[in-house]
């Protein structure tokens, strides 16, 4: 399955967050906005009427169970016009008992964000105090996990737990998770962490490698972000180039999850919510000139043996690093063809979050 087919609507709740991860692309200043619930209602409408299934991914720059009451508030609202949408929550896992359980009961596909060991996930993912939250999530992950359709865990890798990823697997059996993700840390580029804690991205993929053989002889599936396509064929990397709506506190449509309208990310926003006739407009071109990041239009890919199973990576991460979609970040090439050569048209069980 091709990462293009996760044809969600991504509502990103909130820029606030009740974590300070270390390598937080959202910045470590904590903002205070949050998503408009009538704008979320258009996009709903919006993507009915293009002909989509309704499925409805929640997430945030942010935690969105943070904003608990708007989740369900979008959840009545989306259940009203469509009884069979699909709904799925990304989290960092650090909420208590009440949301847990309503998660359990309404919530599809859960997602995690959890650094494999207890111990590195204290050193990556705490409070803004330095607070421990592993145990918190760790239950969350145990209780969700026999509750809702699907749980997987997403592991950030970054130099504390590159060799220990057979120990997030061990973590990992130890809850019951049955698909775990990881992939390469990536800071903003103005984060010191970009530069402190980076790995060689074949040496990533070397290890991750070798977990991904342990995962099996465990019944575990243990994908990368750089495998996402390897199972099917596609000119596009991900939703972001159909493109996928993912709608910001600040009432911008983006591309992709790291879409903000300030930043540099300018090129991935292709529509805009205006409060006082209740509609969202879109803009045309923006939509042509994403809808155009094909593989076949990016002169890096071009005699590239695998283009059609990795088409040019992650265009937040391009973005990121060069300023426009129309590159790649070429760093993550090598490793990217290393993990082809290995695990080509092997089936992906789960799609990545
Ligand atoms: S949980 Fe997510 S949004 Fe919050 S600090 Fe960590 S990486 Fe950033
Ligand atoms: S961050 Fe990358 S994979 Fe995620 S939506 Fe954006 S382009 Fe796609
Ligand atoms: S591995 Fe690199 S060159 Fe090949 S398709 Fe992916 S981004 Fe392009």
């Amino acid at each position: 399955m091709a990462h293009c087919r996760k044809r969600c609507l991504s509502v990103l709740l909130t820029d606030d967050c009740n974590l300070k991860c270390k390598y937080c692309y959202c910045g470590e200043e904590r903002r205070k906005n949050s998503i408009n619930v009538n704008f979320v209602k258009c996009a709903i409408d919006d993507f009915r009427k293009q002909g989509n299934k309704l499925f409805i991914r929640f997430f945030g720059n942010g935690e969105p169970t943070l904003e608990f009451e708007k989740i369900k508030e979008i959840y009545e609202y989306a259940i009203q016009h469509d009884k069979e949408a699909v709904f799925e929550i990304q989290t960092n896992g650090a909420f208590n008992e009440e949301i847990a359980k309503w998660i359990g009961e309404h919530i599809d596909i859960v997602w995690i964000s959890y650094d494999g060991t207890t111990e590195v996930n204290d050193f990556y993912r705490a409070t803004f105090n330095n607070k421990s939250v592993s145990n918190i999530v760790e239950n969350n992950i145990k209780y969700l996990n026999k509750k809702v359709k699907e749980l997987g865990v997403r592991a950030t890798i970054g130099k504390k737990n590159l060799n220990k990823q057979n120990e997030i697997i061990d973590k990992m059996k130890e809850l019951g998770v049955k698909y775990i993700y990881s992939d390469l840390m990536f800071a903003d580029v103005n984060n010191k962490l970009y530069y402190e804690d980076e790995i060689n991205p074949l040496e990533y993929a070397r290890k991750f490698l070798e977990a991904r053989k342990y995962a099996e002889s465990n019944q575990i599936y243990y994908g990368s972000f750089f495998t996402i396509n390897f199972d099917e064929e596609t000119n596009i990397s991900c939703r972001a180039c159909i493109p996928m709506p993912h709608l910001t506190v600040d009432g911008y449509v983006s591309c992709c999850d790291m879409g903000y309208a300030d930043g540099k990310l300018q090129e991935l926003i292709y529509g805009k919510y205006d409060e006082r006739s209740n509609r969202i407009i879109y803009d045309n071109d923006k939509i042509k000139n994403i809808q155009a990041r094909t593989v076949d239009n990016l002169e890096q890919c071009k005699d590239c043996k695998i283009k059609y199973y990795c088409a040019g990576g992650c265009i937040g991460e391009a973005i990121n690093e060069n300023g426009t979609i129309y590159s790649i970040k070429e760093k993550n090439c090598e490793a990217i063809r290393f993990l082809a050569e290995n695990l080509l048209k092997e089936k992906i069980p789960v799609l990545h979050p």
